[in-house]
């Protein structure tokens, strides 16, 4: 027994004296600091007290951005931020004491750290690149942070008259080249999904989504490169357009989607991707719902890191489905039922 409590006391001596050099290492190089921030009218309530390291603030960056009404992305894996305010773009590494501003790349003589699982941003840093001014009275121990107007860049945003996010969408028109996809009458799969991507490409560049098609003309494309482009893009969605073929008398649309949630982005997982894609086919184009099918084995959908999905816009195997398929008006009502659901999409992210 006395052996048991022996162990015991010493297993608890080795843990408070473990932790207590963490704490010691954590004091060394930060100071809490109990300072006021005020970010225009709002003073902000922090979920842990902000540190102070090198004269420069760290602050926690969800309740920071959620004040400037900046939204966060961050992906534990790799430690890295995206926050995203009307067209600026901001990104950060836990870690690395670089900011990007809209790609310009920065040095800071501080790095975001990782305190129990929150993120804490350089206060100043970001605050300036999302077009802030940063006023700090330490005397009255407060940092006021007012949104400077009327900059050149705030100019041209409101010419467009809308606030918005910059998303990226790959958009990947299936088969190509060697690789025809089915042919029913003549018409290849190929061709179809290619002349419906590219409608749909140049909707959402008209709605401000930036696009990156995989291919544009007759050529072959890896499954790998497909969805590996939107990897290495950072991209926010993933459309794979495809056409179906099958019996005669099955028709529809139908749209596929890996299951899993290592590939959601913010509010949206592939499945709701995919849910919200189908609904706009079926409902924008009076389709019969063949349904949202999960599919593990599809390398574009398994590899793509952001929500993906294959729209199988109709049946080329149906008689009425080809015609309408070979009609100009049709394919681009079916590009334009993708754009609605892309929209749709983002607008969770
Ligand atoms: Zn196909």
């Amino acid at each position: 027994m006395k052996k048991i409590i022996f162990c015991v006391a010493a297993c608890l001596f080795i843990f408070l004296s473990t932790t207590s050099t963490f704490a010691s290492e954590i004091s060394d190089d930060f100071t809490k600091s109990n300072v006021n921030f005020r970010i225009g009218e709002k003073s902000v309530e922090w979920e842990r007290s902000p540190l102070i390291k090198n004269n420069r603030i760290l602050v926690p960056a969800q309740s920071f951005l959620s004040n400037m009404d900046a939204a966060l992305n961050w992906d534990l894996e790799s430690g890295r931020l995206s926050i995203t305010k009307k067209e600026s773009l901001v990104e950060l590494t836990v870690g690395e004491p670089f900011i990007e501003v809209n790609k310009n790349k920065k040095e800071m003589d501080i790095s975001p750290v990782l305190v129990d699982g929150t993120v804490m941003v350089p206060a100043r840093f970001v605050a300036e690149a999302l077009n802030y001014k940063v006023n700090c009275n330490l005397q009255d121990n407060m940092v006021a942070l007012t949104e400077n107007n009327g900059s050149v860049d705030n100019g041209q945003d409101t010419s467009r008259g809308k606030e918005r996010k910059k998303y990226i969408v790959v958009i990947d028109p299936g088969h190509g080249g060697k690789e025809t996809g089915a042919i029913y009458g003549g018409v290849k799969e190929k061709d179809l999904n290619l002349d419906i991507a590219k409608r749909l490409n140049k909707l959402l560049k008209a709605e401000g989504v930036t696009t990156y098609m995989t291919r544009t003309g007759d050529t072959y494309v890896s499954l790998y490169a497909r969805s590996g482009m939107a990897n290495k893009l950072n991209a926010d969605l993933l459309v794979s357009v495809h056409n179906n073929a099958g019996m005669s008398k099955l028709k529809g649309s139908m749209t596929l989607y890996y299951p899993g949630t290592g590939n959601s982005k913010g509010n949206l997982s592939a499945k709701t991707f995919a849910s919200i894609m189908q609904k706009g086919l079926t409902d924008g184009l009076n389709m019969r719902n063949m349904g949202v099918i999960p599919r593990p084995h599809l390398a574009v959908l398994r590899t793509a890191k952001m929500p993906a999905v294959i729209s199988e816009v109709g049946y080329m195997s149906n008689k009425t489905e080809l015609a309408n398929l070979k009609s100009k008006n049709f394919k681009q009502r079916a590009a334009e039922a993708l754009k609605d659901a892309v929209l749709q999409s983002l607008k969770r992210i």
